[in-house]
């Protein structure tokens, strides 16, 4: 594949590839700013900014065979979009290689957890998206975290640098387990991680990164950006402890027509490249 067509370094088949990365283009439940189905071409193009060995995960690293599934979910309803996810992820995962997604909107992820069994969801957000239902439907942005609940009990999700929850998601019995980012500036990520690593039941962790759970002044390109966030770096630290236990990743909620320097785009892609090293470097 051309410059720009395929992830950077994602030139393997789909038979011979060890992790497949893949768009989801949808932000049809969007509440404030849309334009994240344009996210996955511009972390594509972001991708191609960087070596595709990084050092600090020690040179001379067996390199990861991916391949790029394309781009799928431009459609309008979520229940079409969860059809297109399935369709595109399942038998990758069915067959046991490891998962790069980007969205879209955070729903992307709901269809994506539903393609597994036994694995635990860890959501980096500011937001803790666990109401019942949203605007209507309950396959919302808004409702990720209640969705995965009754997928992997609610045991087996976790939410970090959470800062911003509404009354009907706190005043229930069964809120969704959480640390604020508050709470990580006091006592450091390393403390968080631990505790999310050690709340969850099953080994094989997914993490969802939802883009406005990093702090707007370093990812400003987001439909509903909140002060107080994470720092790149503490994205980078939950990674690397999450280490071999990492199941897969996505990325949502970039939004390019809120991105004008493309910044955020690029620290998408930069993340990217951080769990396939660390999945590269556990297998
Ligand atoms: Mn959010
Ligand atoms: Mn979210």
């Amino acid at each position: 594949m051309s410059y720009g067509t395929s992830y950077a370094g994602a030139e393997s088949d789909y038979s011979d590839a060890d992790a497949v990365f893949g768009g989801i283009s949808y932000d049809r439940t969007s509440s404030f700013k849309s334009g994240a189905r344009e996210a996955p071409s511009h972390i594509r193009r972001a991708s191609y900014n960087f070596e595709e060995i990084h050092f600090e995960h020690g040179l001379g690293l067996p390199s990861l065979r991916v391949h790029d599934l394309g781009d799928c979910g431009d459609c309008f309803l979520p229940e079409e979009m969860f059809e297109d996810v399935a369709f595109n992820f399942g038998p990758a995962v069915r067959d046991g290689k490891f998962t790069v997604a980007v969205g879209g909107e955070h729903s992307v992820n709901i269809p994506i957890v539903r393609c597994f069994r036994d694995i635990a969801l860890i959501t980096i957000d500011a937001h803790l998206d666990s109401r019942d239902e949203y605007l209507g439907t309950p396959y919302s942005h808004a409702c990720v975290t209640r969705r995965a609940a009754e997928h992997l009990g609610i045991d087996n999700v976790f939410a970090l640098g959470v800062r911003s929850m509404a009354r009907e998601e706190l005043e229930r019995d069964d809120v969704v387990p959480h640390i604020t980012s508050f709470e990580i500036f006091e006592t450091g990520i390393e403390k968080a991680i631990e505790k999310a690593l050690d709340s969850v039941k099953k080994e094989r962790v997914y993490v969802s990164l939802d883009i406005d759970g990093i702090d707007p002044a370093y990812a400003p390109g987001t439909g509903t950006p909140e002060p107080f966030g994470l720092t790149p770096m503490d994205v980078k630290k939950i990674l690397n402890s999450v280490g071999g236990r990492l199941a897969g990743f996505d990325i949502t909620e970039v939004c390019p027509p809120a991105d004008p320097s493309g910044i955020t785009s690029v620290l998408a892609a930069r993340l990217v490249n951080e769990a396939l090293s660390i999945y590269s470097k556990h297998h």
